[in-house]
């Protein structure tokens, strides 16, 4: 008789009471072969998982750890709170200190609502737009994830053909493909909604192109429509000022989450004057949106990152990280492609298509070495992977190259 892992025995549990043993991006077919599904702690750039396996990790709980795992000044901020009371009849003063400071940070803002996750902020953000133009089109990138609710989920089990009535598509950075979609909506327009850049699932990621957002402003100049930037994986972590700053261009209404808080439970919508009414007007709310802990997480989070130049420190290590990792792919006869921002990376072996066999082999091998990768979804680094932590990741990354050089020789 042999003992099961914990991991191996978690999963046997959750099988039974939990659909699908874990539901979403989470499911568990969809976690990758060999990978730990369950998790018990984390500190700084490092994760440990439910064997008590430790990893130097690249996915930071899926982008909320920006200055990494139990981050000290965050963690004080929030337990702080947490002594107090976290659910009142009312939120705290940090509220309004976190909007003021959001205000201050983010240039397009003239103002800030919070919820939990960010697809309540996507969701927001789409019904403010209407709400404000009493129009009804959204024009969405085809391939882009917004969210999972009926409106942006990308299963359409269990969703109605009306949930998407109102859904027109575009191709993202191909500002032809929007002209058309804004021309199909006529007089109908409501909003255009943009990733913060492109990193759909499984794909090669791109920034931002300028004249692309050059022209998504013009358009919705053009027509009153709302420009909606979701920054909700990208934001804090790339340009404090939201990612579109890297491009010159303005957002009406953008939509943020993962890195607000270093991983405690919070979104946010801002938006420009022009909206403004229309906010305050929608009926959007939640038990738990005005919970003062997070808040406080997050104003102590935005504080360091503005302290640290945390978008700086995160994109010189992502350098470091990619290009030690295309060095010892060249040494070892892979062609890799590193795409994206430097602190969100994605890495697709060439042959590879979206299921990305190769990669998820590295990926694998990499694990056994104690780096935790993904293969398919961006990956992201905290301000807690400085060079010492990438110093040490390439050293366990060129014993997987090495690993998965002898095994395509066999
Ligand atoms: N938009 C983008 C760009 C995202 O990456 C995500 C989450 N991966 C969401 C929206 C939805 O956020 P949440 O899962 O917190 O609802």
């Amino acid at each position: 008789q042999h003992s099961l892992t914990p991991d191996q025995d978690l999963r046997q549990r959750a099988a039974r009471v939990i659909p699908g043993g874990l539901w979403g991006h989470q499911r568990a077919a969809a976690v990758p072969r060999g990978y730990p599904q369950f998790f018990k702690g984390g500190k700084g750039a490092r994760v440990t998982d439910a064997n008590g396996q430790s990893y130097i990790d690249f996915m930071c709980a899926w982008g909320p750890m920006v200055l990494g795992y139990g981050n000290e000044v965050v963690d004080r901020a929030a337990l702080g709170q947490i002594a107090m009371g976290d659910s009142l009849n009312g939120p705290t003063p940090h509220l309004v200190e976190l909007a003021e400071l959001m205000v201050e940070t983010i240039p397009h803002a003239d103002w800030a609502m919070f919820q939990k996750n960010g697809t309540d902020a996507t969701t927001a953000c789409v019904t403010i737009a209407r709400a404000t133009t009493q129009k009804r089109k959204v024009l969405v990138a085809r391939g882009a994830y917004h969210g999972a609710a009926p409106w942006c989920t990308p299963s359409l089990l269990g969703v109605t053909s009306e949930d998407r009535a109102h859904l027109l598509h575009y191709d993202y950075n191909d500002a032809e493909s929007l002209k058309a979609a804004v021309a199909e909506a006529g007089e109908d327009l409501a909003a255009v909604i943009v990733s913060a850049f492109k990193h759909d699932l499984g794909k090669v990621q791109s920034a931002p192109d300028r004249d692309f957002a050059t022209a998504a402003r013009a358009l919705c100049d053009a027509t009153g429509a709302a420009l909606i930037v979701d920054d909700v994986r990208a934001g804090f972590r790339l340009n404090l000022g939201g990612t579109w700053e890297e491009v010159g261009v303005r957002a009406d209404l953008s939509a943020w989450s993962k890195a607000i808080a270093n991983g405690y439970p919070l979104s946010a919508v801002t938006g420009a004057e022009r909206f403004r009414e229309a906010a305050a007007q929608i009926y959007v709310t939640g038990s738990f949106w005005y919970g003062g802990t997070p808040m406080a997480a997050a104003v102590a989070t935005i504080r360091e990152l503005h302290r640290l130049n945390g978008p700086a420190l995160m994109k010189a290590s992502g350098e470091a990280f990619r290009q030690g990792l295309s060095e010892q792919a060249a040494r070892h006869g892979f062609e890799v492609d590193l795409s994206g921002p430097a602190a969100m990376p994605l890495m697709k072996f060439a042959g590879d298509d979206e299921l990305s066999t190769l990669g998820e082999q590295f990926c694998q091998q990499a694990l056994a070495e104690g780096v935790y990768l993904h293969h398919r979804h961006n990956m992201f680094l905290s301000t807690a992977h400085d060079a010492a932590v990438i110093a040490e990741a390439l050293e366990r990354t060129e014993k997987a190259f090495t690993a998965l050089a002898q095994n395509r020789r066999t």
